[in-house]
């Protein structure tokens, strides 16, 4: 689950690290209410993208009614597809450096790593291209976590300003602590500010929390509603599904992950692009059937569905049930190919049969008659 920066930087205050004090609005007459009193402000906006600043989403204001002007442009604003509905109004600093840092957790070392460069303010994956010798990594093994020594060295070998050391090392230790106590996959202070009067300041937040891990955090719930970056990923969160858009037009529901990542790669190496990824899980009742196609029929861009079930625990009658339902309960304007195996499995398909589902008998043959349905993609080469 990605935050927002203002959500983000609540976490990061609860570990005590110099986080700017701000407010969020969502009208520019509250930000204009926020700003006075704050001196000069920055007006931010609040959306699940980097590159903000680029794109106009994050702007200086003098006076309370020049932060309601900006606060009018932010507010509405597309940034990267998504619009923007709050703005965080801070206090404006007197940005003398920026520097990254960031803490994630690496699965394939088994530790944390702590990144840092002297070149934050700018995206960190362009440094990584540009100038990868200027990101310094440094593995923490969680069984010691931070050790002075360690972030002493770390913040010396990134060419951090010598009289910000302490205060630097404070703040990557609280960074730590906040990755740890949230169970973050992710936390990134992109920039961590140094200001002309010396303060080093948390300039802006990424936090990425483990959504496994969610059930831990159930103070976090409210924030899980902003944390979708599209209608369809919220409906099937709230549903209980796993779904994932991926803008082709072959919509694919399976039960199991592996089993539907399968048929992504058999839809794509038949020249056809999937609409989406959709797990209905395992045990899936009739219910689960029809919020599934329900779901995935709702993209518009679907032409034809392939419906890969391979029963083990849920049981193929069951699934087969689920579909009937679903067609009486909807109309279906697309053809559904279904490839139904497993426990039950003959069950299942005599419950089909003369229904409007087509069955066939593995998944390879689903994708060639979804082709002959609707033809290859236009662009579909198989190699994606
Ligand atoms: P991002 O572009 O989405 O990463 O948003 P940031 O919060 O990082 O802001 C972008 C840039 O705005 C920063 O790198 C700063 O250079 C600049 N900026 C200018 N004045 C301020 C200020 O008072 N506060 C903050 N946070 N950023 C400022
Ligand atoms: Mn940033």
């Amino acid at each position: 689950m990605k935050l927002l920066e203002y959500q983000g930087k609540e976490l990061f205050r609860k570990q005590g690290m110099p986080v700017p004090r701000g407010v969020v609005a969502t009208t520019p007459q509250e930000v204009e209410a926020a700003a006075r009193g704050m001196g000069r402000v920055v007006v931010k906006a609040q959306v699940q993208a980097g590159g903000r600043g680029k794109a106009g989403g994050v702007k200086v204001a003098s006076t309370p009614e020049e932060a309601r002007a900006v606060a009018e442009r932010i507010l509405g604003m597309e940034i990267k597809g998504l619009t923007v509905h709050k703005v965080l109004v801070e206090p404006a600093l007197n940005i003398d450096k920026e520097y990254y840092a960031g803490i994630v957790n690496d699965r394939s070392s088994k530790r944390f790593v702590l990144m840092l460069s002297a070149m934050g303010g700018v995206d960190i994956e362009e440094v990584a291209v540009t100038n990868p010798e200027r990101i310094v990594k440094i593995p923490l093994d969680p069984a010691f976590g931070t050790p002075d020594y360690l972030l002493r060295e770390a913040v010396y070998d990134a060419g951090f300003d010598q009289a910000s050391h302490p205060a630097l090392i404070a703040v990557l230790r609280q960074l730590y602590a906040a990755s740890v106590a949230e169970d973050a996959l992710l936390v990134e202070i992109n920039p961590l500010a140094i200001t002309a009067e010396g303060q080093v300041v948390v300039a802006d937040a990424k936090v990425d929390i483990d959504d496994n891990a969610l059930y831990r955090h159930p103070e976090l719930a409210e924030y899980r509603e902003e944390s979708f970056d599209n209608e369809m990923d919220r409906q099937a969160a709230e549903q209980g599904l796993t779904y994932v858009h991926l803008g082709g037009n072959v919509g694919i529901i399976g039960n199991g992950a592996g089993l539907v990542m399968t048929t992504l790669d058999v839809v794509n190496a038949n020249g056809l692009k999937p609409a989406n990824f959709l797990d209905i899980g395992g045990g899936a009742q009739a219910a689960q059937v029809i919020k599934a196609l329900t779901m995935v029929l709702s993209d518009p861009e679907v032409k034809a569905v392939i419906f890969n079930i391979f029963g083990g625990i849920t049981r193929a009658d069951e699934v087969a049930r689920g579909m009937l339902g679903a067609a009486e309960q909807m109309t279906i304007p697309v053809p559904v190919v279904v490839r139904l195996s497993g426990t039950e499995q003959e069950a299942g398909r005599t419950l089909l049969e003369g229904s409007q589902y087509i069955i066939v008998d593995d998944v390879q043959e689903a994708a060639r008659r979804v082709r002959e349905l609707i033809g290859a993609s236009a662009n579909g080469n198989g190699a994606s």
